[in-house]
């Protein structure tokens, strides 16, 4: 126990909440509060910490350590090359995703024109970093939670990208009679039933972004089956599910009428993203 008032050092605060959380997790609140990066703490890890930086980052260590996610004590998470804000409305984007983007950017040449939709966009994850990466593709991102399009609208801000456009609505009601030649999605894919909807930091997420019906295949059905009346021929469908769903997942893509259809594993070597081609 410390008797004097002298601040506490960075690195002492930082060791000391390491016992009762993550200790990147302690360190990624830390530099939240002080508005720094890494670099910068790890140069002045000597520093003290000011009485009303040592309160604020103990209240969100107190609520890390009942669960809350880092990412929405934070407000934000990195997504691929951009900054993303993030809440409670929106999914945290996972690194899994990024391999459903390195994907569709295999597949949408640099310099021609494109149309690309985005379903179910969160926080805009997967659009804005296909936007950001081909700057002739015109990319229209869809959700139907306001909310979440509100987090989206503003990461195209933060980010100054400008190729991209919003519309509110489940699936493809917002795209009648348009044909795009590629869609990606990243939607809810899990059991509804599943133990660790209770668990964890996915209960702090929003329950619609990730249970999809009994076999959490619900809204995956619906994307493959719809996705082809709003494929330009040789169009690509390009979703991610869980680890368990790639066969069930490809059966979709087949019976809806997908030529060269693939799983591909995350970094885990788990079955991940599905994609096939519109004959
Ligand atoms: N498309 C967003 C993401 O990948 C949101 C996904 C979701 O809410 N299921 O992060």
């Amino acid at each position: 126990m410390r008797m004097s008032h002298s601040p506490i050092p960075l690195a002492e605060a930082l060791r000391a909440a390491a016992t009762r959380i993550d200790r990147i997790d302690a360190e990624l609140l830390l530099l939240h509060v002080l508005g720094r990066d890494r670099t910068w703490l790890f140069l002045h890890e000597q520093d003290g910490l000011g009485d009303a930086d040592a309160a604020a980052f103990a209240a969100l260590v107190a609520r890390r350590e009942v669960g809350e996610p880092v990412a929405y004590l934070s407000g934000t998470r990195g997504f691929w090359t951009l900054d993303l804000a993030v809440t409670p409305d929106t999914l945290i984007p996972r690194p899994e995703t990024e391999l459903l983007v390195e994907l569709a950017l295999e597949r949408i040449p640099q310099d021609v024109d494109v149309c690309i939709a985005d379903l179910g966009t969160g926080s805009g994850a997967i659009a804005l970093a296909i936007a950001s990466e081909r700057p002739r593709a015109q990319v229209v991102a869809t959700d139907f939670s306001e909310a979440a399009l509100a987090v989206a609208r503003q990461n195209a801000e933060r980010n100054h990208i400008a190729n991209i456009e919003f519309r509110l609505g489940s699936w493809f009601a917002p795209l009648a009679g348009e044909r795009f030649d590629l869609i990606a999605s990243n939607p809810p894919y899990i059991e509804s039933g599943d133990p660790h909807l209770g668990e964890g930091d996915l209960r702090f997420e929003p329950m619609t972004a990730l249970a999809s019906g009994v076999d959490g295949l619900d809204d995956l059905r619906v994307i493959a089956n719809q996705a082809t009346s709003h494929l330009k021929p040789d169009g690509w469908l390009l979703v991610e599910h869980g680890w368990n769903q790639g066969a069930s997942v490809r059966a979709l893509f087949e019976t809806a009428g997908f030529a060269d259809v693939q799983t591909a594993r995350d970094l885990e070597g788990r079955d991940r993203i599905t994609l096939g081609r519109r004959i």
